[in-house]
């Protein structure tokens, strides 16, 4: 723990440190979305989505080492015990229970806005008041967004698949 790091912040400290246990409990979560959806997936273009799930779950566990590390710099304890975390999570784990990726995407970019929302307001709470968990919410919100693009972009490739692929039996069957 830094003292002065606890010090200079004119937050609720115990109340930053729930929002940050809690944004560290999603991280997991979504985590662990991502590597068992890589794992199990199929459907369109599965090389390139499985690929970019894996890159993604990489990516949010970074984002729980950035968290842990600045609950510890503020006195805190990352949560122990793995049972919390989805007691603690507001963003919910979605079980992928049907493993067309299609199906996947569209809970991950849930997920992704409900992360995207997180730490929007991590970002507002700190904002002038806790320059350090500022700028590591921030930088998550960053990637956050990233991954909701990547997510929009795939979808919205699959859908024009479809209309051309329909639009092409249409024309044929016309002739
Ligand atoms: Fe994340
Ligand atoms: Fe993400
Ligand atoms: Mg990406």
């Amino acid at each position: 723990m830094g003292n002065m790091a606890k010090e200079i912040t004119t937050l609720n400290n115990e109340q930053l440190l729930r929002v940050l246990n809690e944004a560290f409990a999603e991280e997991w979560l979504a985590y662990y979305q991502y590597w068992i959806g890589a794992k199990i997936m199929e459907g369109p273009m599965r090389a390139s989505i499985e690929s970019e799930f894996e890159e993604h779950a990489k990516e949010e566990l970074e984002h729980a080492h950035w968290l842990a590390e600045r609950i510890i710099q503020l006195g805190g304890t990352p949560i122990l015990n793995p049972i919390d975390w989805d007691k603690m999570a507001k963003c919910k784990y979605l079980t992928p229970e049907n493993p067309f990726n299609v199906e996947l995407l569209k809970q991950n970019l849930a997920s992704e806005r409900c992360a995207i929302k997180r730490y929007q307001q991590i970002c507002e709470m700190c904002h002038g008041k806790d320059f350090e968990t500022f700028e590591i919410s921030r930088k998550i919100l960053h990637e956050e967004l990233d991954h909701e693009q990547d997510w929009e972009d795939f979808l919205q490739d699959i859908e024009k698949q479809q209309e051309y692929a329909i639009e092409k039996i249409k024309s044929e069957t016309k002739q």
